[in-house]
């Protein structure tokens, strides 16, 4: 009898080339393939009359085939089959491209459904490679049908034929992760229920009481491991840091820190002088002035006789901390570094000598900082920029290069207060809720794309007075290689604008696929104002600091949730140029003008973030790379806060009744998995 560590190739009905095939996706294991999850689903249950099909709509019918399908050649490598079908009100042209093997398999006065877009007209309606099978097979048609995420060589088909087979292989031997009591408790379906139904939902009722069960029990093992991570942290105690005089750092520095920045910087040296490790977020909205509460804890800390490091997720952004604090720093009588990827061999060799032997107060860097060949004399604390950049291991291997040092991560993606608590839990949080004075707000407004031509206007006149410009290009919506077509959207579009638009003005763009050293020259160059707009997708939503850039256009912008549109949005008002953003979008949804009118109403990131739960749910704050921690599948699927605020509170009573998990092994099992599967996935 199998069990979920069986690996793939040995369930009945998938065997070895499809096991190879479905490697591709990740699925090696009985587990890693019934836990892999419909991206969305496609109601196919109702048929349509023939009669009543609408140009343009896809729908299904039942429909008898009237004559044997034809075959054509029409070019090399092209081959056509046509087959005319008929129901009791009209008839349907279906053709088929290279799908040679329907010419014998669709049989004359069988019927069959056909499932796609319908073109035409009353008089002449066709259907272009539709999803066909027997009327009566209910396997791609009859039924709510699941729309796994694909990639080259596996099909839906092949996908949930393999995940029929292996739910049928372990349908009476999965374990259930959740405590009987606790399921009971919160009115949540049996594991097997659940798993059958996210895949194969009976109904939509099935299909939301399985999710709901699902993203319950993710919730809850990801709440337990935080929990128990950050139980584990609080035993390690480490000698207090002493009082320091701050006059001389906040004398140095040319204005006064905010009343949000001192509290921040007055909670971090609580910490640190409390005997245990600080573990601590400081959450505050891009501009807030988050570098200068990081440089308060250096300037504590290397008083207290330590070292300090500072690390970034690119280049650019640990090359622009280190021009804005080194000085300063340096000014202070504090000896720091720059270490990146691109630091020469020799001067390399001479930075990590002086980390060694303790010359260096204060190393600034990328990863780099991360690598075997470094070491601190006496590492006491660790600050990461740009949080959501960084895996939890990333910060740990950090850490380990000091015995216990304190830690202070930077975010700029505003998290609810609800949802800070999950996604932080093995963090304590600061949050710096207010801006340095004097900031002009940027100026942000939604339009439809037949505004292009006077937005490119407004550009030109913002270029004219020597300013630059971002324009986020449109996004490739679903697609098996979503990044590949952002390329070429991308390009393209960063093309035209230069060849027919701006000729006199020069224009870059910056993608997905190039390589981080490409991206980053590109970036360079363009902070440092050799180029006039930036097209790209949303690789530079991440810290990058271009004062001078004035203006941010998105496009499509109805495609971004809040949060993202603010990120995006913070990349402009950096200086003390006036700063616009302007939201294209031609949708004309109520929810979706609702949304972006939020955005041309507030500038305080946490409202936007507020909203943003409230409309779309909390499965956007999950994407792993918002927090680095193990992406929660289900959860992005759709869930209310409310369960959110259910799983952890379960998880706190199993904890707080069984702290070692003793009474149910089988969560215990699944929450080391989440949390040692996900150290070595580092975003
Ligand atoms: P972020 O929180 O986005 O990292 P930064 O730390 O880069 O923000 O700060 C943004 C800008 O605001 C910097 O130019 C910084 O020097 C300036 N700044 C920070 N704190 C203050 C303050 N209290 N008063 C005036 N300007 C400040
Ligand atoms: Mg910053």
């Amino acid at each position: 009898m199998a069990d979920l560590s069986t690996n793939i190739q040995f369930i009945r009905g998938i065997g070895p080339q499809k096991a190879k095939a479905l490697g591709k996706l990740g699925i090696t294991t009985l587990q890693d393939l019934i836990a892999y999850l419909p991206r969305r689903y496609e109601d196919r249950r109702a048929l349509r009359h023939i009669a009543d099909l609408q140009n343009g709509e896809t729908a299904c019918v039942a429909a008898m085939v009237a004559s044997p399908p034809t075959l054509a050649h029409i070019r090399k490598g092209m081959d056509l089959i046509k087959v005319r079908a008929v129901d009791e009100t009209g008839a349907l042209d279906v053709t088929f491209f290279n799908q040679t093997w329907l010419k014998t398999s669709l049989r004359q006065g069988e019927t069959y459904i056909f499932c796609g877009r319908a073109e035409g007209n009353l008089l002449h309606r066709q259907m272009a490679s539709p999803i066909v099978e027997l009327a009566g097979r209910r396997e791609q048609t009859g039924r709510i049908v699941p729309i796994y995420p694909l990639t080259a060589g596996v099909s839906q088909l092949v996908l949930f034929r393999s995940i029929r087979q292996g739910l049928d292989a372990c349908a009476d031997i999965l374990p259930d992760v959740l405590p009987d009591d606790i399921r009971r408790a919160h009115h949540l379906c049996r594991i097997g229920y659940a798993y059958e139904n996210i895949h194969f939902p009976e109904s939509a009722e099935a299909l939301d009481i399985a999710r709901r069960r699902l993203a319950f029990e993710e919730l809850f093992l990801f709440s337990i491991g935080l929990k128990r991570l950050r139980s584990r942290r609080e035993v390690v105690s480490v000698p207090p840091c002493q009082e320091v005089d701050m006059g001389g750092f906040f004398g140095a520095l040319p204005f006064t820190l905010t009343d949000a920045q001192r509290r921040c910087v007055e909670e971090a040296l609580q910490d640190m002088r409390s005997g245990t490790p600080m573990n601590r977020l400081c959450q505050g909205d891009v501009g807030s002035g988050k570098t200068m509460v990081a440089a308060a804890c250096v300037y504590f800390m290397v008083k207290n006789g330590r070292q300090a490091a500072l690390m970034a997720p690119t280049e650019i952004l640990a090359r622009q901390h280190y021009g804005g604090l080194a000085p300063l720093m340096e000014q202070l009588g504090i000896r720091c570094a720059l270490l990146t990827g691109s630091t020469s061999a020799k001067t390399k060799r001479s930075v990590l000598q002086q980390l060694s032997s303790g010359e260096i107060d204060f190393a600034i860097g990328t990863h780099a900082l991360l690598t075997g060949s470094v070491e601190f004399a006496d590492l006491g604390l660790v600050v990461t920029d740009e949080q959501h950049r960084f895996g939890v291991a990333q910060r740990a291997a950090l850490a380990a290069k000091g015995s216990h040092p304190h830690m202070l991560v930077m975010s700029a993606t505003p998290i609810p207060r609800t949802l800070a608590l999950i996604l932080y839990g093995d963090l304590d949080v600061s949050i710096i809720d207010q801006l340095p004075p004097g900031r002009k707000p940027v100026e942000t407004y939604a339009v439809p794309g037949s505004y292009r031509p006077r937005i490119y206007a407004f550009l030109d006149k913002l270029m004219a007075e020597g300013r630059q410009a971002y324009i986020v290009c449109p996004m490739v919506e679903e697609s098996d290689d979503a990044a590949a077509d952002d390329r070429k959207a991308v390009t393209a579009y960063a093309e035209k604008l230069q060849e027919e638009v701006f000729p006199h003005r020069s224009v870059a763009f910056v993608h997905g696929k190039m390589k981080p050293r490409e991206k980053e020259a590109v970036m360079a160059a363009f902070a440092a104002g050799k180029t006039d707009i930036l097209v790209s997708t949303t690789v530079i939503e991440v810290g990058v600091d271009v004062p001078n850039a004035a203006v941010m256009v998105i496009e499509n912008a109805e495609r971004f949730g809040l949060s993202q549109l603010h990120q995006l949005r913070g990349r402009v008002g950096r200086g003390q140029h006036q700063s616009y953003c302007i939201l294209i979008s031609d949708n004309r949804n109520e929810e979706t003008r609702e949304r972006l009118k939020v955005m041309t109403k507030t500038t305080d990131g946490f409202r936007i973030a507020e909203e943003d739960l409230r409309l779309r749910g909390p499965g956007d704050f999950f994407g792993e790379r918002q927090h680095g921690l193990p992406g929660l599948k289900i959860a992005d699927l759709g869930c209310g806060t409310d369960l959110l605020r259910e799983a952890q509170q379960a998880a706190e009573e199993l904890l707080s009744q069984d702290p070692n998990l003793t009474t149910c092994p089988a969560t215990a099992v699944r929450v080391e998995a989440l949390f040692t599967q996900n150290a070595n996935t580092l975003n």
